[in-house]
């Protein structure tokens, strides 16, 4: 069962790549686009009950800053990247199902896919001596019991907001297996979903075929996740946010997992952090954090292009031997890639 599943995945995967490829072959002697979609996808949203679905801050809310997010990039790409057709995933406050944003980036051929989100840490406990207790106990028995004090020191248990602070970007590691519980926070909202079983199939995401399928993609769609992840925290790090890097995420979040095209989650500053809760609710701050993106995105499409130069000179007599190259040699890079710690 597994083998038959797994080789059905692996010629579904190959279909993919050599599809991807041809798709990119594509471009004889004019300038070809490179990307032609991008896939903006606000994380969360307010559920059908009304309640939110993202992390709180001590006055806001997740869902609503990623939307706020999401439009000012929205209006980035449209005024400075015209000619590239922009897909919102969730473009109300209300939630999408977090299948249907895979569905929707799937469906209208995404060539990239960028998924905005806060960040929450749990709040930090402490303990505090406050004073001491005078307790009364007996030592001995009959005639040599004895009644005696003695003083037992009293605690108490606080917590405060969690510091943590700064941006990361994720892409998808199907070799990690670290930051469960992150992904797992993500990917609870799947598990919420009544229709679970329906919309997922019986799919176990930590099933060895679902992650045969998973680092399938990975190696194809790696290298670009990763390399535009880089630029996005450089942006970052270039207008003074702290930079916690580019991570991999092994039990990952199920959008990054599903999209067949490279893929970033932006967690764009921590909700529990005061000083960042305010700079991600004001308007500065979402614009600065939708520039970033913006200017991220815009090396990433000059970086694409300069590769397709550099290795498009034959692309007049691309016939299936040389494409089959590519896609080795390309797998080849990625492997590589991958042995090193990203950036
Ligand atoms: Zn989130």
């Amino acid at each position: 069962m597994i083998k038959r599943t797994l080789l059905f995945f692996l010629t579904l995967s190959l279909c993919l790549t050599i599809f991807s490829f041809i798709r990119e072959d594509n471009s004889g002697p004019e300038k070809q686009k490179i990307i032609k979609t991008i896939i903006v996808d606000a994380g969360h949203g307010i559920m059908e009950n009304g309640g939110h679905n993202g992390a709180k801050g001590s006055y806001s809310y997740e869902d609503d800053i990623c939307l706020a997010v999401s439009k000012e990039l929205v209006k980035n790409f449209h005024d400075e990247i015209p000619e590239i057709k922009i897909i919102e995933s969730r473009p109300t406050e209300k939630i999408t199902a977090i299948h249907r944003r895979a569905e929707i980036a799937n469906e209208n051929n995404g060539d990239l896919f960028i998924c905005v989100h806060v960040n929450a840490a749990v709040p930090q406990r402490h303990s505090e001596l406050i004073g001491h207790k005078k307790v009364t106990y007996y030592t001995g028995k009959g005639k040599n019991r004895k009644k005696k004090t003695k003083d037992v020191p009293q605690y108490r248990t606080y917590t405060t907001p969690n510091p943590a602070k700064g941006t990361e970007t994720y892409i998808w590691g199907a070799h990690k297996n670290e930051d469960k519980e992150v992904a797992m926070r993500e990917n609870a909202v799947v598990m919420q979903e009544e229709n679970y079983k329906t919309n997922y199939g019986d799919v176990d995401l930590n099933s060895p075929e679902f992650i045969a399928l998973s680092l399938l993609k990975t190696k194809q769609y790696f290298k670009r996740s990763a390399t535009l992840a880089g630029y996005v925290q450089d942006e970052f790090f270039k207008v003074g946010r702290v930079d916690r890097d580019v991570r991999q995420r092994g039990v990952g979040i199920w959008v990054l997992q599903a999209t067949a095209m490279p893929s970033i989650l932006v967690e764009t500053g921590y909700i529990t952090n005061r000083a960042e809760e305010d700079y991600l609710n004001s308007k500065e701050g979402q614009k600065e954090i939708a520039d970033c993106i913006t200017r991220a995105v815009k090396t990433y499409i000059d970086w694409l292009e300069k590769q397709q130069q550099s290795s498009g000179t034959d692309t007049g007599r691309n016939n299936q031997n040389t494409r089959q190259n590519d896609i080795t040699s390309f797998l080849n890079r990625i492997e590589e890639k991958e042995k090193n710690i990203i950036r």
